[in-house]
């Protein structure tokens, strides 16, 4: 009853068009690349940003959980499912609004349903000198929920929500809150210092259930004079303790210049650049050593790939070439310094060539150039193709298609711990993955993406068919076991995905007992995103 009363109300404020019914919400919003099913109760398509504060009001006196979200390609946490059934969606993808860019300073307000392709084009096209915060996810994701998720990237600013300077929400009474100096008056210093004065409350926002972020001011870094990419192998995998060692050296001693590395095994990269080998892998096994070896030597894959970008002026970006290569030579292979468009114009010379002529080493010019595209600040859609390594043959997996693996039933569950950047650290990590990836048999695929000199935060993504029920179960259970054997060995999560977030708070220690009191205090009725990190 209350249900119907509020979607008559909806209706009458968004329109029949922007209001979906559970069925038609399950049809749009449903499917998820982890395999977990939640009831929808339905959703809403809010047009403009004033109509959030009424649709909250509806919901709070009806009493019915809404769950916003900006773009909802939350892809291998939970897509744009809420973590607890009857929710209705608040899918805010259509306030894309550039609310205002301060060119001086770099800060820009924005709203939540721009995307990076969005702001890329934006900046582009009135030649703004700032890069966009890009991630592996592609164009068609949003700015503003990669920050509240506290998600990451590898072009300078790599911490996303470092880059909020101020956020504003609207409340689960359907009140506004703004940052503590936009609530003075000041907007200007509230978009250019993040702290505020007094407690700082807009953190509680970011993985939090309190209210619906309606616009947040985010700084961009400025595009520097010159980028560098560089990449490298390594050859024995048993010198991994010793690369780490050597990158940590790199992060502390050139801060501001040089941005993350990621560092891949070579499932992880072969799942970017070559077929899975079906016709070799008999069913339920994974890849064995010698088909590995082989693929890694058709490929040019070394058991490690290293990537990183140096940012900064030509001279640092020279001296810091110069001394990193000093630092790594000694230990990897196929070192190498290349500028974005160094690698575009040999991408281009490669398309010149004649077929016969296009052999391996120059065909991964193509994901090279991308790849760079991406450490300069332009989104693309280059690590997206890992999602659909395990389907047999699937049409969309082409750059000039949009990707999308919820859409596409791609099997995906992301394990995102934080590891030590230490020797031991990380080959109890890296062991750790292989030896349960492999009793499930799954294909073990490993990133380690430097977050600061301290710590990397892995990425492991636990791929399988999405429509098999035993493949489901097999990843699931894989899942909670490096779950569980991480937090026994110290690798916790810096991010979880909707099955997982019970899981954090199950000792009711000091900490989730103060997020439920504060989530009582603002939200007694549970009114937005319910069971989201509590
Ligand atoms: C191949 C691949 C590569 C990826 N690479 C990266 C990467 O490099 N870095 C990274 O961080 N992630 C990565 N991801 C994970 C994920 O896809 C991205 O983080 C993506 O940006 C999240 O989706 P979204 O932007 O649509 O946010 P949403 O799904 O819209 O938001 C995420 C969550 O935040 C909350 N939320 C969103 N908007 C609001 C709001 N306005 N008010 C209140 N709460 C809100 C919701 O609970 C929502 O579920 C990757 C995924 C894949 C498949």
């Amino acid at each position: 009853m209350k249900l119907e009363t509020a979607f008559k109300e909806w209706r009458k404020l968004l329109g029949q068009s922007q209001v979906l019914s559970s069925d038609a919400a399950q049809l749009v919003y449903g499917c998820c690349t982890t395999g977990v099913m939640k009831k929808l109760a339905g959703a809403l398509r809010p047009l403009e940003r004033n109509q959030i504060p009424f649709i909250v009001q509806i919901a709070a006196s009806n009493k019915i959980a809404l769950y916003p979200i900006s773009t909802g390609h939350n892809w291998g946490y939970g897509s744009a499912l809420p973590p607890i059934d009857n929710c209705v969606v608040l899918d805010l993808s259509q306030l894309n609004r550039i609310v205002d860019f301060d060119a001086e300073t770099g800060v820009i307000t924005i709203e939540p349903g721009v995307t990076q392709g969005q702001l890329a084009n934006f900046l582009d096209k009135e030649q703004h000198p700032y890069m966009v915060p890009v991630t592996g996810a592609g164009p068609v994701c949003s700015i503003l929920g990669n920050a509240l998720e506290r998600g990451y990237g590898i072009t300078p600013i790599t911490d996303h929500f470092a880059a909020v300077t101020s956020i504003e929400v609207v409340l689960p009474d359907g009140s506004t809150y703004q940052s503590a100096h936009a609530s003075l008056g000041g907007e200007q210093v509230d978009k250019i210092f993040k702290w505020g004065v007094g407690p700082y409350i807009d953190g509680i926002f970011s993985q939090g259930s309190f209210g619906v972020v309606t616009q947040m001011s985010v700084a961009l870094a400025p595009r520097p004079e010159s980028i560098q990419s560089f990449l490298f192998g390594l050859k024995q995998p048993e010198q991994l303790g010793d690369l780490v060692i050597r990158v940590r050296e790199i992060i502390k001693s050139y801060p501001g210049i040089v941005g993350g590395i990621n560092l891949m095994n070579a499932h992880r990269v072969l799942a970017m650049t070559a077929a899975y080998p079906w016709d070799r892998v008999s069913k339920g096994a994974t890849i064995s050593p010698d088909i590995l070896s082989e693929l890694c030597q058709r490929n040019q894959v070394m058991p490690w790939t290293g990537f990183g970008a140096l940012y900064g002026t030509r001279g640092t970006v020279k001296v810091a070439q110069r001394e990193i290569r000093a630092i790594l030579m000694p230990l990897v292979s196929r070192l190498f310094f290349v500028s974005p468009e160094r690698a575009k114009t040999l991408n281009r010379i490669r398309k010149l060539l004649p077929d016969c002529l296009r052999f391996k080493a120059i065909e991964k010019l193509e994901l090279l150039e991308r790849s760079l595209q991406l450490v300069a600040g332009y989104p693309n859609q280059t690590t997206l193709p890992l999602c659909y390594w395990l389907k047999h043959n699937s049409d969309n997996v082409h750059q000039d298609k949009v990707m999308d693996p919820a859409r596409d039933r791609c099997g995906l569950i992301w394990y995102a711990p934080l590891v030590p950047m230490k020797r031991e650290s990380v080959i109890h990590f890296v062991n750790m993955v292989y030896a349960i990836t492999y009793k499930y048999k799954l294909e073990p695929l490993i990133t380690l993406t430097s977050f600061s000199g301290k710590c990397f935060d892995s990425t492991v993504p636990l791929l399988f068919d999405l429509d098999s029920e035993i493949e489901r179960k097999k990843a699931e259970d894989c899942y909670w076991e490096l779950l569980e054997e991480g937090k026994n060995q110290g690798f916790l999560p810096y991010r979880v995905g909707i099955q997982t977030m019970k899981w954090l708070s199950e000792n009711d220690a000091t900490y989730w007992q103060i997020v439920r009191r504060i989530k009582q205090v603002i939200d007694p009725n549970g009114i937005i995103s319910p069971g989201r990190y509590i």
